[in-house]
């Protein structure tokens, strides 16, 4: 969500600053804006796409050594240029970029504008600019100082970037609660969201912590706390590959990452899944096992495409280690007073580590002292440093706004937790783990297979891409997945789509199909497998239009469906992993079928970091 870019050089700043806007564009965004300091401090910014904004600045003096970018997901103030970042402060000497929600942004501008600063937008992001230089004159102190005093008054999130005409060698940063990398070059620094605008010029960085402020001046970072202790940046070594953020000949990020499921689940069991020597391992866990073989509780918080992650994981784990799983939405939870104790293990999951919610959830949870594990993709990402311990999900940057390959790595990790955990308590005998770590080790061959339906879902996707409304029905394992499937169908092609526990359909949104209704049924073959080929024929009743996900061979669906996938049989408690792939393709396809913006569809963004 929003991109902060900025660059303290020998080089051009502006196209460093652009083309790191570009990589930031898949976090979702509706404006764009730069701020360059050549002696001068020039704000040049506009609605609509960093493309808009290049053509824009195309005849004006860019050139500058120092610079920043902003991409902005609006909260405060409708998209258009005037709320588009950065923001001068009143005298025009100060610039900022921001990242976040200022909570108490009314009453410091009413404050402000007693003292004659005077607005130009509507955001709550140019009343910490005009605070900051405000600061800066009641007190004749340093920027920096003006900055540092600004945080003690500010409420709520945020990472920032400063500029000032009067400190032309100078950048200033700082965060609470949105995330911040400065990348050390040789006499250069980056500074953005998220790694990637980085990693093309150096894999050296330093994640700012909350409270902490970075100066960078003279080639050197001095990196204090907001009560102005001084710490040693921590240097660490980034493990990220220029390819893997680029399409790499695919027509989208999201096709590319539906493709890289077999490699990126084999990653997330890589060094965990020791088929030969037959054990599992977890480094995360291993402090914490016998807190895991002794949890009365798990409690499962996340958001989103996570929380299906989730919910596969409560029928894991309460199937495979008998241990009793609830499943929240980050947000709900936070707000309901809900009943914690320190017996209680709380798994976070969220592909980006920086989701807003959960990481309030997190903090909440701690306060009452349970024990915190984490499972995030991004590495060094907030939750990955806020919880006890945890376990990443290694399927390389996810830059498509739909989750894909980070859910089946999710799920890949989740199974492995839930079958070491089991093994542990003694609820899944050696010979049920050593067949499950046969089946799993066999996914990423299946989900292979899965992809080869690629052109026929294709075709079906034609059939359907009209339609107002889809309905997805799966029981058991299955039933996340069917969330999941409508979830990335509403997503990115825009079709309002339900998922439904099969049988519960029955109360309610069998009132919705006639012959117009398109109803994916996700029936492979497990354990509920007869009772979903009954609600198949209540569909099939009332003309519903069944687009059938079947296991390989099955003879009893297909007369009974318009379309019939097939995927590859394997183990209940593994189909997820595998049932999954078809859904994600139909709603790419349908996507790209009805002209939507697959990477980018409209009001999402990709990491969620304000509440
Ligand atoms: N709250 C700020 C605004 O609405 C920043 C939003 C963002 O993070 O992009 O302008």
């Amino acid at each position: 969500m929003c991109g902060i870019v900025a660059y303290i050089g020998h080089r051009e700043a502006c196209p460093i600053i652009l083309k790191g806007l570009r990589r930031l564009e898949y976090r979702g965004y509706d404006s764009a804006g730069v701020a360059l300091l050549n002696g001068a401090l020039n704000v040049y910014k506009k609605k609509g796409k960093v493309n808009d904004l290049e053509a824009f600045i195309a005849e004006k003096d860019t050139h500058a050594h120092i610079g920043m970018g902003h991409t902005r997901w609006a909260t405060h103030g409708e998209p258009n240029d005037s709320n588009a970042h950065p923001h001068y402060s009143t005298s025009e000497r100060i610039a900022i970029i921001h990242n976040g929600i200022i909570e108490n942004y009314a009453a410091l501008k009413t404050h402000l504008q007693k003292q004659g600063h005077v607005f130009q937008s509507d955001t709550d992001t140019e009343v910490f600019v005009n605070l900051i230089e405000e600061i800066q004159k009641q007190n004749s102190c340093s920027l920096e100082e003006a900055v540092r005093l600004a945080l003690h008054e500010v409420v709520g999130a945020y990472a920032i970037v400063v500029l000032s005409k009067d400190d032309p060698g100078q950048l200033i940063a700082a965060r609470k609660g949105s995330p911040l990398v400065i990348g050390v070059g040789k006499d250069e620094f980056f500074l953005a969201s998220d790694a990637t605008p980085i990693i093309e010029y150096t894999n050296e960085v330093v994640y700012v912590n909350d409270y902490e402020i970075a100066v960078i001046r003279d080639g050197k970072l001095d990196i204090r706390t907001k009560e102005d202790v001084q710490q040693t940046p921590y240097i660490q070594k980034l493990e990220m590959e220029l390819d893997s953020i680029e399409k790499g000949g695919y027509e989208h990020f999201m096709l590319k990452e539906i493709f890289e499921q077999p490699r990126s689940i084999l990653d997330s069991m890589r060094g965990r899944l020791e088929l030969e020597a037959g054990h599992l391992n977890m480094g995360g866990i291993r402090a914490y096992e016998r807190k895991f073989v002794n949890a009365e509780r798990i409690i499962i918080v996340a958001c989103g495409t996570s929380w299906h992650a989730g919910l596969v994981a409560e029928y894991l784990i309460e199937d495979l280690a008998r241990i009793p799983v609830e499943v929240e939405y980050a947000s709900e939870f936070r707000y309901r007073n809900p009943i914690i104790t320190e017996r209680d293990i709380v798994l976070a999951i969220s592909q980006s580590g920086e989701t807003a919610d959960t990481l309030a959830a997190i903090e909440l949870a701690k306060s009452k002292g349970a024990t915190i594990f984490g499972i995030c993709n991004v590495v060094g990402s907030s939750i990955a440093r806020a919880t006890d311990a945890g376990a990443y999900t290694h399927a390389g940057p996810e830059i498509g706004v739909a989750s894909t390959k980070a859910f089946t790595a999710q799920v890949t990790v989740l199974t492995l937790l839930a079958m070491i955990v089991g093994h542990k308590r003694g609820t899944l005998t050696d010979s049920k783990l050593r067949e499950l770590m046969v089946e799993l080790s066999n996914i990423p061959a299946k989900v292979e297979k899965a992809l080869l339906l690629n052109t026929e879902i294709e075709q079906i996707s034609e059939i359907f891409r009209d339609v107002p409304n889809f309905l997805y029905l799966g029981r058991g394992y299955n039933f996340p997945v069917a969330l999941e499937g409508a979830l990335k169908l509403k997503e990115i092609s825009y079709i309002h789509a339900e998922g439904y526990p099969a049988a519960e359909m029955k109360h309610g949104p069998i009132a919705l199909i006639d012959e117009n209704m398109p109803v994916v049924v996700i029936a492979t073959k497990d354990s509920s497998y007869e009772k979903v080929v009954s609600n198949i024929q209540e569909v099939k009743a009332r003309k519903g239009r069944i687009i059938a996900v079947v296991t390989e061979g099955d003879t009893v669906i297909p007369p009974m469906a318009e379309f019939v996938i097939e995927v590859p049989a394997t183990s209940e408690v593994l189909m997820p992993l595998v049932s999954v792939i078809p859904l994600q393709l139909l709603s790419y396809h349908i996507a790209v079928l009805r002209g939507c913006n697959v990477d980018q569809p409209r009001n999402l963004a990709k990491s969620v970091t304000v509440e």
